[in-house]
């Protein structure tokens, strides 16, 4: 293995080398820009951790910010140490760090272990369940208070460690000091006030979660964090933990990260200045926190950048240097400079999209088979701006897909499918019960099922297990016509909870349920577009074929595991369905396409979503000035580090675009060019360019160069051109033209007539 590390290290930098090889008990922050090679840097670090110092791969947590993250890491390591043991790291997002062991040891914290993991979907439905009582009182109290609002509340809440009884406590200190002081105004006494709804729909909603035997994505870390920091003693627990994307930690991934990496071998990357999720109650003061608490903690800085071309990172260092508050890092890099990023104004969104695709015809063309469809990526700002990209590509005929905000398992007809699914797993899932009962409808009105509800919670037994009871005859007091109505969903119900035991595959499973609920009749007697949405039903039973072929690839064969490794054999061993819901409740935070189909398609995204990934050509619509800064946003500086986030995404070629026209909800509105790029323009302006970039021979060499790709069709030619430049054996001719002028034919010049250079239709 000695030749395998030096593979590892080859190429490094001295700052990354020192990182790779720092002592593994000494706590490391790894600050640095963008493009600088901290993950590259986290990667070879764990590769070393395995080899060098012969840690073993299972007791190892490598945290990454999304699924897909993971997956390119694991895909790096798997090439530096091999399948075998990039299997046993314990890699992925906080979250699914999380569940992963609370599934394992669930009873430590007394969750049951087949708890569901309730989506932001669910959650919102729970709340509004929940506010339905208060909507009068709201009302004429003139109290407007959305789901959305209570929830991203609760969220923050959980996000920074404030349970329901603590703020429920500090709303009663509030109101019982507020009531002292304006003892005038009584009236105002009798008032809930918003703050006091709140608190008791938060109080409610972790009751019915704790009913429901469910966790939403707050509850795995709060849960999390309960099981490490009470639990320290177990010899299971990882001995070494690296979190990449530090910065954008909230406060309980932070106390995870300390309760997980409590025998002090903590290693984090991160770059403040990409910091991007403040909304969501991230903290960059964490790096200072883990050197407060980790007082031996060393730093390393890196400085070169391997990503961009030299004008890239010149344009968005401009962008970024904005930004007083700042802590000014240097970064630099060897590329050349390359195309200048091109800033274009559209007079409508219309047209700011067919440039998009066209543009990416041309560049596919004209860099004679350097890029593909793959290369490209379209940051935006939000989702809703994919609309007409997306439809401009599909009329140019360019394949496309959608990454993070992937809405694929928010679609009723996988939500309906997921939904039996999950009643097989945890019978006490109530919403996934409210779901399944009326797919298809069976009669059952609003009001026999809130008859249902109640009588279900009188009894404190889950709502299926109310219908099985029924199904029985062990409730007589329910009315008979229901009992009808619910006969063929029992059935099917305990038809697949046979089949799940018996260990059918979830693939068949979902086409066993759909057969006997006749779902695709349901489809088509309910909805217009039934077809395309058929296809995401037979998408989904795909997507459970992977995940079949995947838990059988990655999972070490059982009688290699330690004996303390007992429990973990048994989580190997559950149900596979249980992989399968658990992968597509997660996979919002990622997105799922495999590698090969990403390969042959240009990615949408939102910029938020591209962190820490990297293309050769980025282009980043409604640069204007509503979009970014986005005009509802109550951080400025976030919004700058945004746009600097996705800017620095890009390898090659960097466009950066905008409508003067947009139609907004209706309304057509004109735009100006954001202030980020305006004000850098301002000041220099030669960092970006309105003349597109013209792809000569030069441009595609840089390109290729940047990309480390040659030119298919001339790589016998340039070793040739290569050969004759570096022993200097090449004389330059000179000839007379036809004009009578004496021209000299330099290196450069030859390459340029030899290289084929394609019909450029656009100039
Ligand atoms: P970000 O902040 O955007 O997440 P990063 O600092 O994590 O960026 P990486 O993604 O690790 O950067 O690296 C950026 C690119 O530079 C990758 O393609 C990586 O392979 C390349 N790279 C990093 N270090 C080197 C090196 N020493 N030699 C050659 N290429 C390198
Ligand atoms: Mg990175």
């Amino acid at each position: 293995s000695a030749t395998c590390i030096e593979n590892i290290l080859a190429g490094l930098n001295p700052a990354q080398l020192k990182a790779v090889q720092h002592d593994p008990a000494i706590p490391l922050q790894i600050l640095a820009g963008p493009g600088s090679g901290k993950t590259k840097v986290l990667t070879a670090r764990i590769a070393r951790l395995i080899i060098t110092h012969e840690i073993s791969p299972s007791s190892i947590c490598a945290v990454t910010f999304t699924n897909k993250a993971a997956n390119e890491m694991r895909d790096r390591l798997t090439k530096l140490i091999g399948k075998r043991r990039t299997a046993e790291l314990k890699m992925g997002t906080f979250h699914s760090v999380c569940v992963r062991y609370l599934r394992m040891y669930a009873a430590a914290v007394n969750l049951d272990s087949n708890f569901t993991i309730c989506d932001a979907d669910d959650s919102k439905k729970l709340l509004s369940a929940l506010m339905k009582p208060y909507a009068e009182y709201m009302a004429n109290n003139d109290i407007t208070l959305s789901e959305g609002t209570v929830s991203s509340f609760i969220s923050k809440s959980k996000a920074k460690g404030q349970t329901a009884a603590l703020f429920f406590k500090e709303v009663e200190h509030d109101e019982g000091r507020s009531s002292k002081v304006s003892k005038t105004e009584t009236a105002q006494e009798e008032k809930k006030s918003i703050q006091r709804i709140i608190a008791e729909v938060y109080i409610g909603y972790e009751q019915v979660l704790k009913a429901n035997n469910a966790l939403d994505f707050d509850d795995l870390l709060v849960y999390g964090v309960k099981l490490f920091s009470t639990h320290t003693e177990s010899v299971l627990w990882c001995k070494h933990i690296l979190v990449d994307e530090f910065q954008d930690t909230n406060t309980m991934q932070y106390e995870l990260m300390k309760a997980i990496g409590y025998r002090r071998c903590v290693t984090i990357v991160g770059d403040p200045d990409q910091s991007i999720y403040g909304w969501r109650s991230a903290e960059v003061i964490n790096l200072s926190r883990m050197r407060n608490d980790f007082r031996n903690t060393v730093q390393v800085f890196l400085e070169q950048n391997y990503r961009s071309t030299a004008s890239i990172l010149r344009a968005c260092l401009a962008v970024v240097s904005e930004d007083k508050k700042r802590i000014p890092k240097s970064l630099h890099t060897n590329h050349p400079l390359g195309a200048t990023p091109f800033v274009g104004t559209f007079e409508t969104e219309k047209e700011e999209a067919s440039f998009v695709a066209s543009e990416i015809k041309r560049c596919v063309a004209n860099m004679g088979g350097v890029l593909k469809w793959g290369d490209f990526v379209v940051l935006l700002r939000f989702n809703a701006l994919s609309r007409p990209i997306e439809s401009a590509l599909q009329k140019q005929g360019i394949p496309c897909r959608i990454l993070g905000g992937h809405k694929f398992f928010e679609r009723m007809e996988v939500k309906d499918i997921l939904a039996y699914l999950q009643l097989v797993d945890n019978p006490s899932f109530n919403p996934a019960f409210i779901r399944a009962i009326k797919v298809p409808s069976r009669g059952m009105g609003e009001k026999s099922l809130s008859e249902l509800a109640i009588r279900a919670q009188e009894l404190k037994i889950s709502q299926l297990e109310l219908v099985e009871r029924i199904h029985d005859n062990k409730a007589s007091d329910i009315k008979p016509p229901i009992k009808k109505k619910i006969t063929s969903f029992v059935k099917s119900i305990r038809c697949m909870r046979r089949l799940d035991q018996e260990k059918i595959p979830p693939s068949d499973l979902i086409r066993k349920l759909l057969d006997m609920i006749q779902y695709e009749d349901h489809l088509r007697k309910t909805q217009q577009d039934w077809d395309s949405r058929w296809e995401n039903v037979q998408e989904l039973i795909t997507f459970a074929n992977e995940i079949e072929a995947d838990a059988l690839k990655s999972r070490p064969p059982f009688d290699e595991l330690a004996p303390e490794q007992q429990s973990e054999r048994q989580v190997l061993y559950c149900s596979m369905l249980r992989d399968f819901l658990q992968a597509s409740t997660l996979s919002s935070e990622g997105d799922n396409d495999s590698e090969d189909q990403a390969q042959e398609k240009v990615t949408l995204s939102t910029c938020h979503a591209a962190k820490g990934l990297e293309w050769p050509v980025v282009m980043v619509p409604s640069v204007d000035q509503e979009t970014f800064p986005f005009y509802r946003t109550e951080d400025i500086d976030e919004e700058r580090r945004l746009l600097y986030v996705a800017f620095t995404r890009a390898k090659s070629l960097l466009y950066v675009l905008m409508a003067e026209k947009r139609v907004v909800a209706g309304k057509t509105k004109s735009k100006r060019l954001s202030n980020f790029v305006a004000s850098v323009r301002g000041k220099d302006e030669s960092l970006f360019s309105c003349d597109v970039p013209r792809f000569l021979p030069e441009d595609r060499a840089v390109v290729s160069k940047v990309l480390d790709r040659c030119l298919p069709e001339d790589d016998e030619i340039n070793r040739r051109l290569n050969e004759l430049e570096s022993d200097g054996s090449y004389v330059q001719p000179t000839f007379q033209t036809r004009t009578g002028e004496m021209v000299t034919v330099s290196l450069q010049g030859v390459r340029s007539k030899i290289q084929k250079v394609p019909n450029d239709s656009a100039e």
